[in-house]
């Protein structure tokens, strides 16, 4: 079954010299959502951006920013995203130990409720949150780095999830981020993903921003 195609670039791979300008294009270009990587240097090796690029990012589109806090304690952070501009707020797992709470504060906040996890967590972890959420996020690399490859071995695990999403009678969207490009996309789309974060594809496409969000949108429509 097909089911409407969410593009969400994500800023990782960004030229943050020309950031507004780079949303205004993947704007003008129809990207649904821009995703925004957050990242602590403890969750996650790397270490990105915060509330402050959020807000700037607020600044430069109307589209909904989809952050993702690849970050420890994500609760004493989510009022800050939200006063930033947020309008979704993925959290993970592994760092919540009470997952309905945390995604009942985000809705709360008044953004849309994300729960993902990383590729060693079994999806399992997520049946719990399913009802409080209104966005699951596979994540199909190993968190951390923009520019890695696919891992196929994910694709079940969106089966899966899509599985668990549809016997809850789930409308959440299920999101994969991680080496998306036109070639992994459609595997990860027939498994029930609708919502496809691009770092690479979109930002470093040799044609340029409109040509990579083009060329994902044509993998989506088909
Ligand atoms: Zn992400």
């Amino acid at each position: 079954m097909k089911r409407p195609c969410v593009i969400a670039p994500s800023i990782l791979s960004a030229d943050f010299t020309r950031l507004g300008e780079q949303i205004a294009e993947c704007e003008a270009a129809g990207a649904d959502w821009i995703h925004v990587d957050v990242m602590d240097g403890h969750f996650v090796p790397n270490l990105t951006m915060g509330p402050f690029v959020v807000e700037a990012c607020r600044r430069a589109t109307a589209l909904p920013l989809d952050v993702h806090l690849m970050i420890e304690h994500p609760e004493n952070l989510l009022e800050a995203f939200a006063k930033a501009g947020a309008s979704h707020l993925t959290v993970h797992v592994e760092t919540c130990p009470d997952i309905v709470h945390t995604l009942k504060t985000i809705r709360a906040l008044g953004c849309k409720a994300g729960v993902t996890l990383t590729p060693a967590t079994p999806a399992e972890t997520l049946r719990e949150a399913i009802p409080s959420a209104d966005l699951v996020l596979v994540l199909t690399v190993h968190p951390g780095y923009s520019g890695q490859g696919f891992m196929n071995e994910m694709v079940p695990k969106v089966e899966q999830v899509r599985r668990m999403l549809d016997d809850a009678g789930s409308a959440a969207w299920l999101e994969v981020d991680g080496g998306i490009s036109s070639a992994t996309m459609p595997g990860v789309q027939e498994a029930g993903a609708n919502a496809f974060v691009a770092a690479y594809a979109v930002f470093k496409h040799p044609a340029g921003i409109a040509a990579g969000i083009e060329a994902l949108r044509n993998v989506g429509t088909t």
